[in-house]
């Protein structure tokens, strides 16, 4: 494959920033344009659900970059500006329903934005949160001092039921599951997490569902669906997220709730890979497809599809992360790696809910899975290690205790 003459990436944010970064490190110099729907040069989204929605930080301190040191990237920036079409055929992607912009190569990283419950009513009070548009559109409104239900106990929402508690107000926390997070880190810390923010003053419910929003104009009330009412000013809705492939319907890259991609970050048509929140790739590591919606990821799998453009077929390696997020809520630091399912056996090895800190392992079939940390990040990191050298769970225990 010889080398590309223009990049174009989609997706103006962590793993399409990784990725630009990545190729000019490693000495590429032909052009890169960066298509990006949002008109804000790349931001974190981590702080929008915590400083941001607690006052502690302004938009710029979110920034990803010094806005001066954009100029050494030599990029082509087309902010504001959406891609509606990619013409595999002729290399082309369509921009905003008009434009078209050719490229040799092409990084997707388009993210995933918020999943929202049907037939929600046009009433001002109800909220998503992906951008940091969202997040200072909800800050605001927390400003007024409203009444706060929080729709899923998701990492999201658990981050904002936390900084509305911080910041003094009633805050409703609704879970259609038994506990919050139980899919991610199992029941039993899923009711550890549940009992830490019902301490800390959030009426967590459990088992329940949302029928419907009311109110004239503004929202009034949230309606459960055993016909419970809720009096709200503010909702925020944490349902999950989907991921950004609606432009590519017609394209012919195989998509599956995501990009499908191999172990290499390529998609099924040559030339063109996909990274971040919206990409599904065969992680050789855990012999299994995965579909990663965290930072670390976004970042790793930007860097590592950025250089898999240069590569020629053969010469490609497998992107094989053990897989890494953090969430802050409250003073908790949770830190998570590895690939688990809520079904793993878990052993609690250093500390303890009660102390405030504690490590736990995870194991499935005598194969060490993963690792959760309450304020032990040094220790959870070291497991990633571990996990990726594939050591048994009963080495794990002994090396952890
Ligand atoms: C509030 C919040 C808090 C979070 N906190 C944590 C945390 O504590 N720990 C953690 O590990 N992870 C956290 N995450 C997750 C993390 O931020 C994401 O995994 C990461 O942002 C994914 O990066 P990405 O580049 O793949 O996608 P995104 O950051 O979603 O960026 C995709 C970009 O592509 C643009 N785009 C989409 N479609 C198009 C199109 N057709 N044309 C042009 N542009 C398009 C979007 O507008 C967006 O700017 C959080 C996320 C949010 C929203």
């Amino acid at each position: 494959m010889p080398t590309p003459g223009h990049i174009a990436v989609v997706g103006a944010s962590l793993a399409g920033l990784r990725a630009v970064e990545t190729l000019r490190r490693r000495g590429f110099d032909g052009r890169i344009s960066v298509v990006g729907a949002e008109s804000a040069l790349p931001y974190d989204r981590p702080p929008l659900s915590k400083e941001i929605l607690q006052g502690k930080w302004e938009p710029e301190r979110t920034r990803l970059r010094d806005p001066a040191s954009y100029d050494e990237l030599e990029v082509d920036w087309r902010l504001g500006v959406r891609a509606t079409g990619l013409d595999t055929a002729t290399r082309e992607l369509e921009l905003d329903g008009r434009e078209r912009l050719g490229f040799d190569r092409l990084l997707i990283a388009t993210g995933a934005s918020p999943r929202r419950l049907p037939g929600t009513p046009e009433l001002d009070g109800i909220h998503t949160l992906r951008t940091l548009d969202d997040a200072l559109a909800i800050r605001a409104a927390l400003e007024r001092g409203p009444r706060v239900v929080v729709v899923g106990a998701g990492f999201i929402g658990a981050e904002v039921a936390a900084s509305c508690r911080e910041r003094g107000l009633d805050v409703t926390m609704l879970e259609a599951l038994p506990v919050p997070l139980g899919r991610a880190i199992g029941a039993k810390l899923g009711r550890w997490l549940a009992d830490a923010h019902r301490d800390r003053g959030v009426d967590l419910r459990c088992g329940v569902g949302v029928a419907g929003f009311e109110g004239a104009r503004r929202l009034e009330r949230v309606r459960l669906d055993d016909d419970t009412l809720i009096e709200a000013d503010l909702a925020v809705v944490g349902i999950g997220v989907a991921p950004e492939t609606d432009w590519l319907r017609s394209s012919g890259i195989e998509l599956r709730d995501g990009i499908v991609c191999d172990a290499t970050c390529a998609t099924s048509v040559p030339g063109i890979a996909a990274a971040g929140d919206v990409a599904r790739w065969h992680n050789p590591l855990f012999s299994t497809e995965m579909r990663v919606e965290h930072w670390t990821n976004a970042a790793e799998q930007g860097a590592a599809a950025g250089l898999r453009l240069l590569c020629e077929d053969h010469e490609a390696a497998p992107f094989a992360p053990v897989p890494f997020f953090w969430s802050d809520q409250y003073e908790l630091k949770l830190q998570m790696v590895g690939h688990v399912s809520g079904e793993d056996e878990l052993r609690i090895v250093q500390g303890s809910p009660a102390e405030g800190r504690f490590l736990a392992l995870y194991g499935r079939e005598g194969r060490f899975t993963g690792a959760f940390g309450l304020n032990r990040a040094r220790q959870v990191m070291q497991q990633r290690v571990r996990i990726a050298e594939g050591i048994s769970f009963d080495e794990a225990i002994a090396q952890a205790s």
